[in-house]
């Protein structure tokens, strides 16, 4: 397959900057086919049409894109920190001017609805403006000294080259919330997004291009995942890696990590309970609940999967729930309905698996259960009431908008049922008693608790799960801390 830079197709076309989409790879400053020749085709989830093609690089054009991230690192990390302040901010400036193009091409790869697309270009453009300004906080501090003769200091010194790989389902803020603390610490980046949605981590790289970025600092580089990361993993001179995608890549990420010893921040799935004490407020727990599902169409890693409802509310958030899923639309996300398609046949495939498997264990259908009519990529937004423990939905991430509820009677039993997983990502929580807000939120394994709320996320917070949801946090301070060496020096009096 030969790839050209000007093929695309016309909804890609129909943007405001229609440069802002690029089908080759961006390495080293430079904008490459790579020497393999081939590509991959890239479709809209909603009607399957084809977008365009982008470039499969080779193992050898991935080592020699490490070279190039290695080869710059110097410069940029000898850069004043507020000059890469100014670059990142430029960045950030420029992904606000082209929002409405960025979140547009978003959801022709993607699918999710317009307004939450422009609700992560904002997300994701947040990240560099947050980390243009720590990029410019001290990076020594003093140590009080256990010498009598002698003065310490740490400094914080950047890694070396990073490598960023992202998934699909937020493919411009996972991108945005790994760079911009890799590049403020003073790292390079070696960017790998999914094949699913390539074309926003490109145009980020456009962006950066324009914003000034040194040549081989932000470097992505498309083609098949494990051919073009695995020279990364292997190579002694990258220095990190961090991961967002599922549990089981994350796992073969860190083995293959483990033989440079790499530094490894790994945001793995989810399988987020969502509690209802019978003293909650109930209208705002079935608005919440609705938006704990339903965001990206039930494909996020913060997703509602468990619905955990006390027994002497449970009719009444069932019916009120189901009512309101069941008001969702679903269509293309560029007319902005609720529910847009899930990304592929494979997601779709495992809505009906989790379903007929929660139905056979002796679940409720309460509303939908079946693929929709607006595509072979579309399932309805589905709640099913009385899910045994031992049905799939109550272990797996199901990705998808379907939810699956059951009775609690004690609030030991419920901490104890949300606990049981091998996930720790998120837990939402909602009583009015303050005391229990404490206790449970305690007791609960989770790097998230969200109380009588659903949205928790943003630049200044440290994001991350317990468990073998992953290791180590991103975004706040935190988010620089895969990215930075501490050197201890302790000097002499005299
Ligand atoms: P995925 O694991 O299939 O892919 C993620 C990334 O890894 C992609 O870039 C993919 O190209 C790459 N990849 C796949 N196989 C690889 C291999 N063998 N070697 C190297 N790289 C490889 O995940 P996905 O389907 O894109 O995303 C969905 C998952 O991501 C869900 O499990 C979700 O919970 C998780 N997620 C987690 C967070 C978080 O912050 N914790 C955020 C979003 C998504």
């Amino acid at each position: 397959m030969s790839l050209h830079q000007s093929h695309q197709t016309a909804p890609l076309a129909d943007l405001a900057d229609p440069r802002l989409v690029r089908s080759f790879a961006y390495v080293n400053g430079k904008w490459t086919g790579g020497t393999g020749g081939a590509g991959f085709a890239v479709t809209d989830p909603a009607t399957g049409d084809w977008l365009g093609e982008v470039a499969a690089l080779t193992a050898a054009d991935s080592a020699a894109a490490a070279e190039a991230a290695h080869a710059a690192f110097p410069v940029w990390a000898g850069l004043l920190p507020q000059d890469r302040s100014a670059l990142l901010r430029r960045w950030f400036r420029l992904m606000q001017d082209n929002r409405e193009d960025l979140a547009r091409l978003m959801v022709l790869e993607q699918g999710k609805p317009i307004s939450e697309a422009r609700g992560e270009i904002d997300y994701a453009a947040s990240f560099l403006e947050f980390y243009a300004e720590e990029a410019k906080r001290p990076n020594i501090e003093g140590v009080t000294s256990h010498l009598a003769d002698a003065e310490m200091e740490l400094w914080r010194e950047p890694v070396g080259v990073a490598a960023c790989i992202t998934p699909w389902n937020f493919p411009s803020a996972m991108l945005t919330r790994k760079a911009g603390a890799a590049l403020a610490a003073g790292c390079t980046v070696l960017a790998h997004p999914s094949h699913e949605t390539p074309f926003s981590a490109l145009a980020l790289a456009e962006l950066a291009e324009r914003a000034g970025l040194p040549p081989g600092v932000f470097n992505v580089v498309t083609g098949d995942a494990a051919t073009v990361v695995a020279p990364w993993t292997e190579d002694p001179r990258v220095r990190a890696l961090s991961f967002t995608g599922s549990t089981e890549v994350g796992r073969l990420l860190y083995r293959q990590s483990a033989q440079t010893v790499k530094r490894l921040v790994l945001e793995l799935g989810g399988h987020a309970p969502f509690i209802v004490f019978a003293d909650a407020d109930l209208d705002e727990a079935v608005a919440e609940a609705v938006k704990a599902k339903f965001a990206t169409s039930g494909q996020d890693c913060l997703g509602a999967n468990r619905f955990y409802v006390e027994t002497p509310v449970y009719d009444a958030f069932c019916a009120r729930f189901a009512e309101a899923t069941a008001r969702l639309s679903v269509g293309r996300g560029l007319d902005d309905a609720d529910i847009g398609p899930l990304i592929n046949e494979r997601a779709v495939a495992k809505q009906e698996d989790h379903v007929a498997d929660a139905l056979a264990a002796g679940a409720r259908l309460l509303t939908g259960g079946t693929r929709h009519e607006a595509g072979p990529l579309f399932y309805r937004p589905t709640v099913l009431a009385d899910v045994p423990d031992g049905a799939r939905i109550m272990a797996e991430e199901t990705f998808g908008p379907v939810a699956a509820i059951t009775r609690f009677e004690t609030e030991a039993e419920v901490v104890g049922r949300a606990n049981a997983t091998e996930f720790g990502l998120v837990a939402y929580l909602h009583t009015r008693a303050p005391r229990r807000i404490y206790r449970v939120a305690r007791a609960l394994q989770f790097g998230m608790v969200a109380v009588n709320r659903t949205k928790v996320t943003g630049a200044p917070i440290p994001f991350g799960g317990y468990k073998q949801s992953g290791l180590g946090r991103e975004g706040a301070r935190l988010g620089m801390e895969a990215f930075t060496e501490v050197k201890y020096v302790c000097r002499d009096w005299a």
